[in-house]
């Protein structure tokens, strides 16, 4: 009785001490989150603007190798499958698409730039064929049927899964962190619409101090990953890296840190 007293006592302090000091935290993060994501909520990137970095070769997004990151959770995305096919959305003219079709996969992605596109079939020693893609007004998609590779040359915002149904997974680098903030809704809805219900949704952000820098890359912290894809999805946060390099401390920055997250449809 008296032991059961104590303990009840002990539980019932530990819970006042944890609720006197955790909840004016969370309140002060949620306001401090707040008025980081207003830093660069106006912030916009016209697709000119993309096509002028791309004609200027100002491609600093883009790297040489495989992402790290992706490497190392490649198992977690795969799941034990085969021949999955992979959407990658922005998709510049990232090498890990090549990567992922040599080991089988098929690949969809979509990038505003024609010339990012002819890039990427040509520095990888691939032939290519191009046609208009009719359910989307200007469009066209470049194709090696070999490797199942499909690149839609289009605003990402006109692609819907009645193109190309729905994926098996999702690589997404310098694609959410790319988009304009006031678009995230918008693009967050179309990503689930994309989704297959066995589908692993591999997404990379990026968090920085937005009042030091303007972006893009733009500054995603993972309350806004769940307030995104929470409700349709289940987040895990893979992996949490340090990633500040001089590129970094050139934009200003002290702090950059790049986190992967694992999003699953609740439905699987
Ligand atoms: N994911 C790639 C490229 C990241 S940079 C990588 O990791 O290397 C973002 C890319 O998205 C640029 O190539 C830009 O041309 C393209 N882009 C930006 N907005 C777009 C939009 N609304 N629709 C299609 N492509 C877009």
């Amino acid at each position: 009785m008296c032991g059961s007293n104590v303990f009840s006592r002990v539980l019932w302090l530990f819970l006042c001490c944890a609720i006197a000091s955790c909840s004016p935290l969370t309140a002060d993060r949620q306001a401090n989150i707040t008025s980081m994501l207003e830093q660069q909520a106006d912030r916009v990137m016209a697709l000119g603007e993309w096509e002028e970095r791309w004609q200027q070769n100002k491609i600093g997004f883009h790297q040489p190798e495989v992402h790290k990151m992706l490497k190392k959770n490649i198992d977690k995305v795969l799941n034990g499958r085969t021949g999955v096919r992979f959407f990658f959305p922005l998709c510049g003219k990232a090498v890990d698409m090549k990567w992922l079709a040599d080991m089988g996969h098929s690949v969809v992605g979509v990038e505003i730039s024609e010339k990012a596109i002819r890039q990427f079939f040509e520095e990888n020693n691939m032939t290519y064929t191009e046609e208009p893609v009719p359910a989307i007004p200007g469009a066209k998609v470049y194709k090696n049927s070999e490797k199942n590779i499909s690149l839609y040359q289009c605003n990402l915002y006109n692609f819907s899964n009645s193109i190309e149904g729905q994926f098996g997974a999702i690589w997404d680098r310098g694609s959410l962190v790319a988009v304009n903030p006031g678009d995230r809704e918008k693009y967050a809805a179309l990503i689930i619409s994309l989704m297959a219900n066995d589908c692993r949704y591999l997404l990379d952000t990026l968090l920085y101090n937005p009042d030091l820098y303007q972006g893009p890359p733009f500054f995603v912290p993972d309350e806004q990953v769940h307030s995104l894809f929470g409700s349709s999805c289940g987040i895990e946060l893979l992996q949490s890296e340090d990633a500040l390099t001089d590129k970094q401390r050139n934009w200003g920055l002290d702090k950059f840190l790049e986190n992967v997250h694992l999003i699953t449809p609740k439905s699987n």
